[in-house]
């Protein structure tokens, strides 16, 4: 489809093919690495959403019969189109979101994994069975599918987020409709056609573009039974209220401050790459991405003087170029963590790698900033308070373990954290005290494989069951007991007592 200049106009998926929708209201699509607008994007209206809603409710009436055999075909089938095109899903990543083609690539890789646990499906939903609790009655229990659940993303993952949660509902007989970010929607539409492709029946998957408007709609609808949303905390807190006051099932994953303690007795070399890594890739777009790195006393100037020396070998630029880090996702994006550093600088923190002085290898108008590595921040100062996700690491200096676990249990985040030592004991003492829901131990982002389940405490998640593994598969079930006696001759009679054992 193309707009009247000429644009092309990114619209839905819905029950099998790209449609365009009714709404008027249509969002910019950029190319972050040269500034340029490669795209619009229709912004759905609540007719829009209802019509995918409907879709998705029809199709999940047979969904929800078919066999494990047939789910899994799908799936397997899925998992061999993404595998042979994931350098395709890469390039689109790429141009829409910035990040750099490897790890956009890898973010593809942590998506199939998903892809593959959900091909395990009738093994991880199967149920129990108990023979004659009482005699010659058994009882077991089933996992049984919700009907349609919305899934809404943010822009930083534009097909690992998607593909934490679409993989496991579908397997589990749900039908999904996922709302991708506004600002690179394309990956989201390739998934669906591919799923298609793969044999998934027309309906079980659509895709409706958009904002604010379309996830209120989703989240208001009664067709919609559940919704799995990732994005900010604000947004996050504000999703599971409506979603919960509509009667539905919410899982809300919202943002982040992560913290790296460094004890004095950790392998400094380590530690320093680690910081470099998590704090820089995807330009510190990641909620898994370490911001906040806690050195304990006396490692603080060593460590700092290897940061630097490492980020000096950074190169900045277009993700095409093989370079290390690309652009920020929007110009508005860049301009707020741009103000982020200098109001680091105005509260007193030292700038030790300024990232406004960089020289990109890219396109002057791209969403450029370097790398930035503040030292001597304090806990009160916005560039340590805030989540700034961008690429900006702040250097808080303690005196003791102690202090450390006191600072990173203060923070109303609790998504990811890593402690680097070589003291078993510190760390296991770390993994045990600290309040975050995934912890690393010499291991700078502790992402759960797709057989764990992904998810932070506190403000980094609203509801109770994290992403994929066993938790996305209660998620997306109700469970349901039986208790079956088949009639025999001397099934006991008359009885108004409540039924125990007998
Ligand atoms: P965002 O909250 O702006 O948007 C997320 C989704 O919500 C998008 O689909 C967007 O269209 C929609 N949305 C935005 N504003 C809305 C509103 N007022 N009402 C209803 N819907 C709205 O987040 P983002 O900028 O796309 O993504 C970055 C954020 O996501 C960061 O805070 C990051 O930490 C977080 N994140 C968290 C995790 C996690 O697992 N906890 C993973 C990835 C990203």
């Amino acid at each position: 489809m193309s707009g009247a200049d000429g644009a092309t106009v990114i619209g839905h998926f819905i029950d099998g093919k790209r449609v365009g929708g009714d709404s008027e209201r249509r969002g910019d699509v950029f190319d972050p690495a040269t500034g340029r607008r490669t795209a619009l994007v229709e912004l759905a209206s609540a007719a829009d959403v209802a019509g995918a809603v409907e879709a998705a409710e029809r199709a999940a009436r047979a969904w929800r019969d078919a066999s494990l055999s047939k789910r899994t075909a799908v799936l397997f089938a899925f998992r061999e189109l993404v595998n042979a095109r994931r350098d395709r899903l890469a390039e689109v990543i790429t141009a829409e979101h910035g990040k750099v083609l490897a790890d956009a690539a890898g973010e593809v890789q942590r998506g199939l994994e998903v892809i593959e646990y959900a091909c395990g499906i009738p093994s991880a939903m199967r149920g129990g069975f108990s023979e004659n609790v009482s005699t010659e009655v058994d009882s077991y229990s089933l996992r049984q599918p919700l009907g349609v659940v919305a899934v809404i993303s943010p822009f930083n993952f534009p097909v690992m987020v998607p593909l934490w949660f679409i993989p496991v509902a579908i397997a589990c007989g749900n039908a999904v409709v996922l709302k991708p970010s506004e600002k690179d929607p394309s990956a989201a539409l390739l998934l669906a056609e591919w799923f298609t492709e793969a044999g998934l029946p027309d309906g079980v998957l659509n895709v409706v573009n958009g904002d604010k408007e379309a996830v209120d709609a989703l989240l208001d609808h009664p067709g919609v039974k559940a919704v799995s949303f990732v994005g900010s905390t604000p947004v996050a807190r504000y999703v599971h209220q409506r979603a919960s006051m509509a009667g539905k099932r919410v899982q809300a994953l919202g943002g982040a401050k992560n913290h790296m303690v460094v004890l004095p007795d950790a392998d400094l070399d380590l530690a320093a790459d680690a910081a470099v890594n998590a704090g820089f890739g995807s330009a510190g777009e990641r909620c898994m991405a370490i911001s906040a790195l806690v050195a304990v006393e006396p490692v603080a100037d060593a460590l700092v003087a290897k940061i630097a020396e490492r980020m000096a070998r950074l190169r900045t630029g277009d993700g095409r170029r093989g370079c290390d880090m690309g652009p920020l996702v929007t110009a508005a994006h860049a301009e707020r963590v741009r103000s982020y550093v200098e109001s680091g600088i105005a509260a007193g923190a030292v700038p030790v790698v300024d990232g406004r002085e960089v020289t990109p290898d890219g396109d002057a108008d791209g969403f450029w900033l370097g790398p930035t590595l503040f030292d001597h921040v304090t806990p009160e100062m916005s560039i340590y308070t805030d989540e700034i996700f961008g690429p900006v690491l702040s250097v808080v200096r303690v005196g003791s373990y102690d202090e450390a676990v006191e600072l990173v249990n203060a923070n109303p985040y609790g998504n990811g954290t890593a402690i680097f030592t070589n003291d078993g004991g510190a760390a296991r003492r770390y993994q045990h005290e600290v309040e975050v829901g995934m912890v690393g131990v010499n291991v700078p982002i502790p992402v759960p494989m797709a057989y764990y389940s992904f998810g932070g405490w506190k403000a980094s998640l609203f509801g109770d069951l994290h992403a994929h593994g066993a938790d996305g598969v209660a998620f997306y079930t109700r469970g349901k007991v039986v208790t079956s006696r088949w009639l025999d001759p001397r099934h006991g009679g008359v009885n108004l007592g409540f039924p125990t054992q007998s």
